[in-house]
């Protein structure tokens, strides 16, 4: 593995990414599509296989020492996890990704309104999201209100993709109960002012749901300084494996908070008639556990701790205002969240006058290019921009400048080569 000190050497990095060797059409690859998915270090494949050939068993269970191991490896990765996000092992519940951890929360919150309770939510309660929603943290409260009779209200989204914060002081009041929102929009690539909607909520007395799978990847992140009751993040967006992800909650939420998934592994005592759960995190994970994902996403977070959180922050910064001038400037683009006011990570969708996105995307393919087409599971996000799909480019630690480049050359041809 690469050792840094200071900034970040991106030679060093690609290096320890064997897929960036890869050529697609006869091309270099150049993997703009990070924000869909991440590519994976050596580190994360290796750990996930040194695991598999030499400590697998199953965890919490068995005297065998193997077991014993697994179980070290898996709770161990379980606290690099939380350290990462400045948090406390307690504090992180895995989940199969972002999708399953919002909708724990969601199923949760739905389990609490049946038996009654501080969480429970009643007709008339409201649910708070925003414009800017990916789906996995939408339709979750939509089906939750649709269950508890709970209303989902949104604050709107600007013209330059920030948000509408004199709307949301306005919403947010006595009847809302969920804040949810995302920390970085997937489509917009904007930092939200978190520590604003959290005193919001706060003031109002409702439960804030942090969406933060397009943060954890760019930016150092403390969810406890945040100040967020609960928070989800996906380990494949974030240089770590499929399959794993985390539901982030503070103690006395994650306490309050009924199991969703029942089954073996998250009780104490079990009787013909009734089950008595384990604490957080294991009352949240019943059944077996993603042991091997759950490793390699330790080796991820591991990775870029050593990178430096800062120091990728800060280099991707220079790659987002690269890519972002670069498209700007190309006649006919029109970008979404096109602002400079709000902090940013490297990444953005715009539309090209007259081609459609998928047509974009085939046009770069050729060079080798990566990129993602469509509404990026941002379908009212696109709607409120009155489009039906856009292009959109992401970085990550390993881009270069010279693959921007490539990229902006590329798609600067695309309306003369239509026509
Ligand atoms: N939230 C945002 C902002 C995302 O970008 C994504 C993935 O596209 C998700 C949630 C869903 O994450 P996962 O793939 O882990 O379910």
């Amino acid at each position: 593995m690469t050792t840094l000190a200071g900034a970040l050497d991106v030679t060093a990095v690609r290096a320890d990414f064997p897929i960036l060797t890869e050529s697609v059409n006869g091309e270099p690859l150049v993997y703009l599509d990070s924000a869909a998915t991440s590519q994976k270090p050596r580190v994360v494949l290796d750990a996930e296989r040194a695991f598999l050939e030499h400590e697998n068993a199953a965890v919490h269970r068995g005297a065998h020492t193997l077991a014993a191991e697994a179980t070290e490896s898996f709770e161990d990765a379980r606290a690099a996890v939380a350290r990462f996000v400045g948090a406390g092992p307690e504090s992180i519940v895995w989940t199969s990704g972002a999708t399953s951890a919002l909708n724990l929360v969601a199923y949760a919150i739905g389990n609490a309104s049946i038996a009654g309770g501080p969480l429970a939510l009643t007709r008339g309660d409201e649910i708070v999201v925003t414009e800017a929603e990916h789906h996995a943290n939408l339709i979750p409260w939509q089906q939750l209100a649709a269950r508890t009779g709970a209303t989902l209200r949104h604050i709107p989204v600007h013209d330059d993709g920030t948000l509408d914060l004199v709307t949301a002081a306005d919403l947010i009041g006595e009847r809302t109960r969920i804040v949810a929102f995302p920390h970085v929009s997937n489509v917009l690539g904007i930092v939200n002012p978190v520590a604003d909607l959290v005193a919001l909520a706060r003031s109002a007395g409702a439960l804030t749901v942090l969406d933060a799978c397009q943060s954890a990847p760019h930016l150092p992140l403390d969810l406890p300084a945040l100040g967020v009751d609960l928070a989800a993040f996906s380990g494949h967006k974030m240089l770590g494996p499929y399959g794993i992800g985390a539901l982030y909650g503070r103690g006395e939420v994650l306490d309050a908070l009924p199991p969703v998934l029942t089954g073996g592994s998250m009780v104490t005592t079990v009787t013909l008639d009734a089950a008595e759960f384990l604490p957080a995190p294991q009352k949240f994970e019943a059944g077996t556990q993603p042991v091997s994902q759950a490793i390699g996403l330790a080796a991820a977070v591991r990775y870029l701790d050593h990178l430096g959180m800062q120091n990728v922050h800060e280099r991707e910064r220079v790659l987002e205002k690269r890519l972002r001038d670069g498209v700007r400037s190309i006649p006919g683009i029109r970008l979404l969240g096109d602002t400079d006011v709000a902090d940013r990570v490297a990444l953005c969708a715009f539309d090209v006058d007259g081609v459609h996105a998928h047509d974009v995307g085939q046009v770069l393919d050729a060079r080798g290019i990566a990129v993602r087409v469509g509404h990026h599971c941002a379908q009212p996000l696109h709607r409120r921009f009155d489009m039906t799909a856009t292009v959109r480019a992401s970085a990550s630690v390993f881009t270069t400048e010279a693959e921007i480049d490539t990229f902006l050359d590329a798609l600067s041809g695309v309306r003369a080569f239509f026509g």
